[in-house]
């Protein structure tokens, strides 16, 4: 697929759409020829991993992007950026922007199977159209007649990875919320479920395979892996029930359920969750993995299911589900196109290269912590530095890294799997989270011995991370000695390009599509001094005020500039923030 990577690229100048008029079909500067190679290493992929990548090709006789990628040297996201500036068309991809729902051209499926190309969006002039290989220049050629006769519109063709190709084929796979539904009213032996239930409150094998509830859930958790829900609410309503999407940060109602549907989706989610089905008077965590799914490419998919029963009046069952897609195909995505300011950006760049310290990462759930931290340990060479994960869960695969999935169940704890890393010679490690003080200890134990550690905590920003850490019987001193810097984030909506906001069939009518960073930065060291001393003393305006006299911009000064810019606007902003 990316064969022509590194040949071919000089015909480049000849690439041509076969549109009514070549300048007006096709807007691309193109730009100098530069190797693949080079562009990776400006976008901050350690050169060594190119040299390795180019030994390796000699040997394997495979292109060389194919070797970056299924070595974890270089992520599909990271590649599809470099080739867009090698052939100077715009970078799309559908982690950062959705794709436009309904673009009203018919595809012909086949088609977009084999020329992997997707169509973006569809603007009264233009028809942007993502291809995962830009340098075939035979299969551009047939992509742009195909579109060409499809809708008379110009042709702005975008580099996309192979993983942004494969969500859109999957996205085109259709759930329709009333074939849940009706799967739920089906008449099953769930009508009567908890008789069927044996003493240690679990279902047989064989009775869970009939149940059309089943086939409900299933359907349920795909419909959320395809539309990229980060959770589902499963939650009591007046009369029944409602399933909800947390979509981009924002829930909507998927669903109503009547009270015989809503039952049904509860008891099936308590059986399969592996939760005691018995006990309804306490919260309970539980979890389902991707092969309920019976599908290959659902492997790496998990649902954390969290019930909590609910006050309610009219009837006993009122459970309130929460359960959280954890979709490990998300993919790392290029760290300069993160939409971090450029000065954290800059500080963090110069952090990571560090032997020893802690980089600190803070903000609310789902702020995209953890996609930052990857991005940024996927910009550092872990040929040459062992680098360990201890996670809960482990949200992405990379086969350079070791990385160790914590199970509070069988007592491997955080801090437990801590303790181990040490002595598996590490030279950074990425603590996933200083859950409580035990772990913080120790994580600031790694950090104060010659490691160079990332980690999260839940603060609301950075200065507000100081008086947290002293809450969790870390020392003043320790605080000194081993931060690095303390980087607070949100993720605040962006405008469609398409219409700025004004609600577009591009953006799906919301006015938005895709979302960008709200970055803050408090470098540990002698000019913030004071701002450290006062945030310790519970002083957070004052540490604010004179963080912002050395020059260093708060994550409001940050929004603002992005409003400025019109990239968003203030109500997300305050929505974020
Ligand atoms: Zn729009």
């Amino acid at each position: 697929m990316l064969h022509t990577t590194i040949t071919n690229t000089e015909n480049l100048h000849e690439l041509e759409f076969p549109a009514v008029d070549r300048k007006n079909s096709i807007n691309i500067e193109r730009p100098a020829y530069r190797k693949i190679g080079e562009i990776l290493i400006d976008n901050l992929v350690p050169p060594q991993y190119i040299d390795y990548a180019l030994k390796e090709q000699k040997i394997r006789k495979k292109p060389l992007g194919q070797i970056l990628i299924e070595e974890s040297l270089v992520n599909p996201e990271v590649l599809a950026q470099a080739l867009s500036e090698q052939t100077g068309m715009e970078y799309f991809s559908i982690f950062i922007s959705p794709l436009q729902e309904d673009i009203g051209i018919d595809m012909d499926p086949e088609f977009v199977r084999e020329n992997e190309c997707v169509p973006i969006r569809v603007t009264s002039e233009h028809i942007a159209i993502g291809i995962t290989d830009p340098l075939d220049l035979n299969r551009m050629d047939s992509i742009a007649r195909y579109f060409k006769q499809k809708a008379q519109k110009q042709i702005i063709p975008h580099v996309i990875s192979t993983e942004t190709f494969q969500r859109y084929m999957e996205s085109l796979i259709k759930i329709d919320e009333r074939e849940i539904l009706s799967y739920l009213s089906e008449h099953d032996i769930d009508s009567d479920m908890m008789a069927m239930i044996s003493n240690d409150g679990k279902l047989q094998q064989k009775q869970r395979k009939e149940m059309h509830a089943s086939e409900a859930l299933r359907m349920l958790f795909r419909k959320a892996i395809i539309e990229k829900a980060s959770d589902i609410h499963i939650e009591p309503a007046a009369e029944g029930g409602r399933i909800r999407f947390r979509r981009n940060g924002v829930l909507s109602i998927l669903t109503s359920l009547s009270m015989q549907q809503y039952i049904r989706l509860i008891n099936i989610v308590r059986i399969e969750s592996n939760v005691n089905v018995v006990d309804r008077h306490l919260p309970q965590d539980g979890r389902i993995d991707g092969s309920y799914l019976k599908d290959e490419k659902y492997s790496a998919v998990d649902f954390r299911v969290s019930i909590i029963p609910n006050w309610k009046s009219k009837h006993s069952l009122s459970d309130s589900i929460v359960i959280r897609v954890l979709d490990r195909r998300t993919s790392v995505l290029p760290l300069p196109k993160l939409g971090m300011n450029p000065y954290v950006l800059n500080l963090l760049n110069k952090f990571k290269n560090k032997s020893h310290g802690m980089i600190i990462f803070t903000g609310p759930t789902g702020s995209g912590k953890t996609t930052t931290i990857y991005s940024t340990m996927a910009t550092i060479n872990s040929l040459e530095r062992a680098v360990v994960t201890v996670e809960d869960p482990v949200e992405y695969r990379n086969y350079l890294w070791k990385q160790i999935q914590i199970n509070e169940r069988i007592k491997f704890s955080f801090s437990r799997a801590l303790k181990n890393v040490l002595r598996h010679d590490p030279d950074i490690i990425f603590c996933g989270e200083m859950r409580d003080e035990e772990s913080a200890k120790i994580t600031f134990d790694m950090a104060n011995t010659g490691h160079l550690v990332f980690t999260t905590l839940h603060a609301n920003d950075s200065i507000k991370s100081i008086p947290r850490l002293l809450s969790m019987g870390i020392s003043a001193s320790m605080i000194e000695s081993s931060v690095l810097g303390i980087i607070a984030q949100r993720l605040a909506r962006v405008f469609c390009p398409a219409c700025k906001g004004k609600k577009c069939s591009a953006c799906n009518y919301s006015g938005y599509s895709g979302r960008t960073m709200i970055t803050e930065i408090f470098p540990v060291n002698s000019d913030t001094h004071g701002a450290l001393k006062m945030a310790m003393r519970g002083e957070i305006i004052d540490a604010r005020k004179s963080i912002a006299d050395t020059g260093v911009a708060g994550l409001r000064h940050d929004a603002e500039e992005k409003i400025k810019q019109n990239i968003t606007n203030i109500e997300e902003i305050e929505r974020v923030i």
